[in-house]
């Protein structure tokens, strides 16, 4: 009988695979009862964790012998005697199989009878054995668990991974040309490993509460990602339903492919540029496959999160930047400086866990914290913007909350300016500095930082983010992250408003820049820079087509007289299904 679980699709497609279980969160040691058929495969499921074990025993047996002598890897031989240990095995299995419970549970009470049996013997050598067999069960729990960060690293295979959380910063070291699909129980739709999935294709569902335990025992995984429904161990009528829904989703990929060399332009004539967000530097093929006007976000930061705990170096830095502008060309590329902290771990550069990291030393306020740090992206920046024609490359700054903070950045940005001049290299004098507006403060004060900027691009998965107080990346509160609160439409109008009186140039970078729900409300507003993981680009290219700029005018005309989130979605979903209904696009 196949089981499903439900979540929420955050990355669109369908993936159909082996599934392996990451978990990060401690050891659970929750009962759960297993259904009489399944029995067996979990009994099968602690036998191939014990031989995992062991296996794992024996390497560390071998390091050791070999770092500290033979002697030393006595105790290693025990431990795998402990571990195939049938007065060990033989109970465990009984557990499960009378009491039909999960192996895990079934590990724990052999042990603790074992404990107490060593702790009632007289000899203190034996009691002390005591921790010998702990650690071995550990050993086993932690086979059973699922993989390792160091084992995924080496997978050599397709699979479907599972996981409880998976941060940024681990997802960024996966081999992301096996990840066939990512179905994880912690996460939101603008968190940032949803993000890199979206941009490389990957399937996501976050919130799936349970999969980790449901996917340990199960053979096979069929996840859907636009219905945000997990089926494990698909039967024969399911499998079938699911490659063909992979099959007609693949096709609908292909035929919007062919739209990529249309202009985006609006039926009234009014031009959109249309830009990439790149993570990871793999990403700019992507990018020119489908067509881009340049790089409106890369995200520099996770050079640092792949090269971490070491730090980049100037030449590290300059040879990425130099490679992903000259790949662009002639397009221009938006380097934000590192946004680091928050969810994107920086344990290295700022030293120790802080009790809010989302409000701490985030962003600009970790860079000036960290002047070393800094001025070694911006040398690089500034020298690579050297090497090319004025306005190629534009630096971005993260995390502005007030004025003060970009004339710092800027300040400190035309001191190194000098500096890499006065030791012979080429510069340009007025190296376009952005900010990126995604805390409210600086979107409430759009017209006076506007004046101070040479641009300015809004992050909206931010602004959201702290405008409403939810956090982005807890999926027990995705349901209250809204882009459609007329809160934060404001907060946007205001922003393109400021623009366009000061003559500076606005475009959009978060997420919202993507979503068909948005783009003619946005459009309306008047952005016409709209940037985006570059899969998303030709659904937002068909539907710009379909508008006209005086549609899209009334429509946030009319988008922001209304009050709530719920009325200002409702009236947008109405609007979009008149525009889709005229074209052959679906979203
Ligand atoms: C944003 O906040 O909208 C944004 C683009 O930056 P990031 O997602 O990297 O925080
Ligand atoms: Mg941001």
């Amino acid at each position: 009988m196949s089981r499903s679980l439900s979540g929420l699709g955050v990355s669109p497609g369908i993936a159909i695979g082996e599934p392996v279980v990451h978990e990060v969160r401690p050891i659970s040691t929750l009962r759960i009862t297993i259904p009489a058929d399944d029995v067996e495969a979990e009994i099968e499921r602690f036998r191939n964790a014990v031989k995992t074990a062991v296996e794992g025993i024996q390497e560390n047996r071998d390091r050791a012998a070999q770092q500290m002598g033979e002697e030393y890897a006595a105790i290693f031989e025990a431990h795998q005697l402990i571990a195939s240990d049938p007065s060990f095995t033989q109970p465990v299995e009984q557990v499960i199989r009378e009491e039909e419970v999960n192996a895990g549970w079934a590990i724990d009470q052999v042990l603790e009878q074992l404990i107490s049996k060593f702790e009632a013997l007289p000899d203190e050598y034996l009691a002390d054995r005591k921790a010998d067999v702990v650690d071995v069960a550990t050993q086993i729990l932690a086979a059973l668990h699922g993989l390792d960060l160091g084992q995924l690293e080496d997978l050599d295979r397709p699979v479907i991974l599972v996981a409880d959380d998976l941060p940024p910063s681990t997802a960024v070291q996966l081999p992301l040309d096996k990840m066939l699909g990512f179905a994880l129980e912690m996460g939101g739709p603008t968190s940032h490993t949803t993000i890199i999935a979206r941009s490389l294709g990957i399937p996501v569902i976050v919130g799936a509460h349970g999969a980790c335990e449901q996917a340990k025992r199960s053979r096979r995984l069929a996840l859907d990602a636009s219905e945000g429904k997990i089926i494990f161990d698909p039967n024969p009528a399911e499998f079938s339903e699911y490659t063909s829904r992979q099959r007609e989703y693949k096709e609908r990929q292909a035929s919007l492919f062919k739209m990529r060399a249309l202009p985006t332009v609006t039926r009234d004539g009014r031009s959109i540029g249309l830009l990439a967000n790149i993570d990871l530097p793999a990403e700019v093929e992507h990018a020119l496959e489908w067509n881009v006007g340049g790089i409106g976000l890369y995200r520099s930061e996770f050079l640092y999160m792949k090269m971490s705990p070491k730090l980049p170096s100037e030449e590290e830095h300059i040879e990425v930047y130099r490679d992903m502008v000259s790949q662009m060309a002639p397009a221009p590329v938006t380097i934000r400086t590192f946004d680091l902290g928050g969810r994107k771990l920086a344990r290295e550069v700022i030293g120790g866990p802080e009790a809010n990291p989302v409000l701490g030393l985030r962003g600009i306020r970790l860079c000036f914290s960290q002047p070393d740090f800094f001025r070694t992206q911006l040398r690089a920046l500034l020298r690579v913007a050297g090497e090319f024609d004025e306005g190629r490359v534009q630096i971005m700054f993260p995390l502005i909350s007030c004025i003060e903070e970009f004339r710092v950045a800027r300040l400190v940005a035309r001191e190194i300016n000098e500096e890499i001049r006065t030791e012979g290299h080429a510069i340009h004098a007025n190296v376009p500095l952005g900010a990126m507006v995604e805390v409210p403060s600086a979107a409430v004060m759009a017209q006076e930082l506007a004046r101070e900027v040479d641009f300015m691009s809004i992050g909206t998965n931010d602004l959201i983010q702290y405008s409403l107080a939810v956090d982005r990346s807890n999926d027990l509160v995705a349901d209250l992250y809204r882009p459609t609160s007329p809160a934060v439409l404001r907060l946007v109008a205001n922003v393109i408003d400021a623009g366009k009186s000061e003559g500076v140039a606005v475009s959009m970078c978060g997420e919202m820049a993507s979503d068909p729900l948005m783009v003619p409300v946005l459009v309306g507003l008047g952005l016409e820079k709209f940037s985006m993981n570059p899969q998303a680009i030709p659904v937002v290219r068909a539907l710009v087509r379909q508008l006209s700029f005086r549609e899209a005018a009334a429509i946030a005309r009319q988008a922001l007289k209304l009050i709530t989130a719920r009325e200002v979605e409702e009236y947008l979903l109405e609007r979009l299904a008149f525009l889709l209904a005229k074209t052959k696009i679906s979203v």
